[in-house]
This record gives structure tokens, C-alpha cells and sequence, in this order.
């Protein structure tokens, strides 16, 4: 696959193919295009040449014959509710309380009834730590209580995919560890397939079962945690873990 903005190729000859229930983390220098990868299989962003395929369907489009040939509206809005995302930046909804924002998503796409979808907030709440929030506005809230309620908001629409994507790096450092171990515990909880970018070294070493070290838009190494952060081949990488480490 590749992913070009304008004449700047991002992501290049690029192919992968994750597990149902795998972990993989994506780790790299600034630029290398980890966040574009999210985008993508959000479907923020399209591929300009290959494409993606959740479990045999194509997510946006498929070549057929070097053509292009773009998935109907319908498909690609089922494959696209089976996967969900937390950003960097919390992005809730500003206007709506902690409660609205969890519901939204059930409510309006999946068409969860409004009780059914409030009771079940009302437990992620508690999973998130939150319970007390619930008619907060996200204003009221710190960085690292959004970030909570923005995990909340996507584990209430049951992804079978979530994208974490630096979901800790607008924290105050001292909220980080309590928004990781939210994660930790969904990770050993649960068997949802997750793609994660993050500067958390330690987070990726306990969390994922892979991890993939991206540099120019390419995958230079992967392997599991443990033999790549202790006992990486290849001297990009070893540069990139002597940096961050
Ligand atoms: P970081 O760790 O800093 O977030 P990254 O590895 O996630 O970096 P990306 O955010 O995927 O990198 O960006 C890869 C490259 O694509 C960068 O050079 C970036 O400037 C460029 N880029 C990303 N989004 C756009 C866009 N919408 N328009 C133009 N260029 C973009």
C-alpha cells in the first residue's frame, strides 16, 4: 500500500496483515507515518495505491483489474462500526455531558434503545474509574479524566478493533500511568484486537504481542516485545531505542 499528501509519500510499499485479538504496536520517529496508519483503517484517510482488508472485506475500496473500485456506502459503514478509536487529543464532544457523549455512538449508529445504552455507560463509567462524572461537561473535566471517558466512548460501541493512537502524550505525566492501566486491564480483559502508536515504551512492552519500528514510512523490523526493545537487529532501531529509552 501506499499513502501519498500531494508529491510526499507517507507510507510506502507497505503490507501487513494483524490477528484477530493481536496487539501491535507501532513505534518509530516522529513522521513516519504510525498516526496515518490509524487514520487509515479509521478511514480518515484513503490509500492512493493498495488497500485494507478487515477480515477478507475491503474496508474503503479494492483494486480489480488496476481499477479502483470504491465499496458501497453500506459496506463500508458496517466494517467501520466494527472498529473504534481514541485520539491523542480526547476529541469529545464539548457541548454534550460525559453520559451523551458515551450514548451517541450506541444510540445514533448502532441503534442501541437509549435505556439499554445509558445502563451500559453507566458501567464503563465504572470501569474508567468515573462513576461521579456522569453529567459532567468535558470541559469540567482534566486531560486525563477525558481521555478515560473518551476510552469509555469507544468501548461502548463493542469494537472488535481498537486504534490507540498516542492516547497518552497530552497527559500531565502523572495521570499517564492511571489512563495505561485502564488499557492494561481492557487488554487482559477482553480479546479486542488493538493497533497502538505511543512513546510508552514500557506500556508497549507489557501490552502488545508485537511490535512493528516504522522509519520513512516503512517497516524496518518487527518481532515480539521482548526481543526487540532488548535485542533489536537492525541499527535503525537500535538508534530510535538508545533515543527514547
Ligand atoms: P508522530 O509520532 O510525530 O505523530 P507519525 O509517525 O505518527 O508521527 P504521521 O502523523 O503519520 O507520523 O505523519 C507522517 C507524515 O505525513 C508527516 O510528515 C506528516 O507531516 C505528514 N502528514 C500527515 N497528515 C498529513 C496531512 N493531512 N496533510 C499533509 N501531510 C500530512
Amino acid at each position: 500500500m501506499q499513502k501519498r499528501f500531494g508529491d510526499h509519500v507517507v507510507l510506502d510499499d507497505l503490507n501487513f496483515a494483524v490477528r484477530k485479538g493481536d496487539r501491535v504496536t507501532l513505534i518509530g520517529p516522529s513522521g513516519s507515518g504510525k498516526t496515518t496508519i490509524l487514520r487509515l483503517v479509521m478511514t480518515l484517510e484513503e490509500a492512493n495505491e493498495g488497500y485494507i482488508l478487515i477480515d477478507g472485506q475491503p474496508l474503503t475500496h479494492v483494486e480489480r483489474d488496476g481499477k479502483r473500485v470504491a465499496v458501497k456506502e453500506k459496506d463500508r459503514t458496517a466494517t467501520r462500526k466494527r472498529i473504534g478509536m481514541v485520539f491523542q487529543q480526547f476529541n469529545l464532544f464539548p457541548n454534550m455531558t460525559v453520559i451523551e457523549n458515551i450514548i451517541e455512538g450506541p444510540v445514533h449508529v448502532l441503534g442501541v434503545p437509549k435505556a439499554d445504552a445509558k445502563r451500559r455507560a453507566h458501567e464503563l463509567l465504572e470501569k474508567v474509574g468515573l462513576p461521579e462524572k456522569a453529567n459532567a461537561h468535558p470541559s469540567q473535566l482534566s486531560g486525563g479524566q477525558q481521555q478515560r471517558i473518551a476510552i469509555a466512548r469507544a468501548l461502548a460501541m463493542d469494537p472488535e478493533i481498537l486504534l490507540l493512537d498516542e492516547v497518552t502524550s497530552a497527559l500531565d505525566p502523572e495521570v499517564v500511568g492511571e489512563v495505561l492501566g485502564i488499557l492494561r486491564t481492557i487488554a487482559e480483559e477482553t480479546d479486542v484486537t488493538m493497533l497502538i502508536v505511543t512513546h510508552e515504551m514500557q506500556f508497549a512492552r507489557d501490552v502488545s504481542n508485537r511490535v512493528l519500528m516504522f522509519d520513512g514510512g516503512r517497516i524496518v523490523e518487527e518481532g515480539e516485545p521482548d526481543q526487540l526493545f532488548s535485542n533489536p537487529i537492525e541499527q535503525r532501531t537500535k538508534d530510535f531505542l538508545a533515543a527514547v529509552l
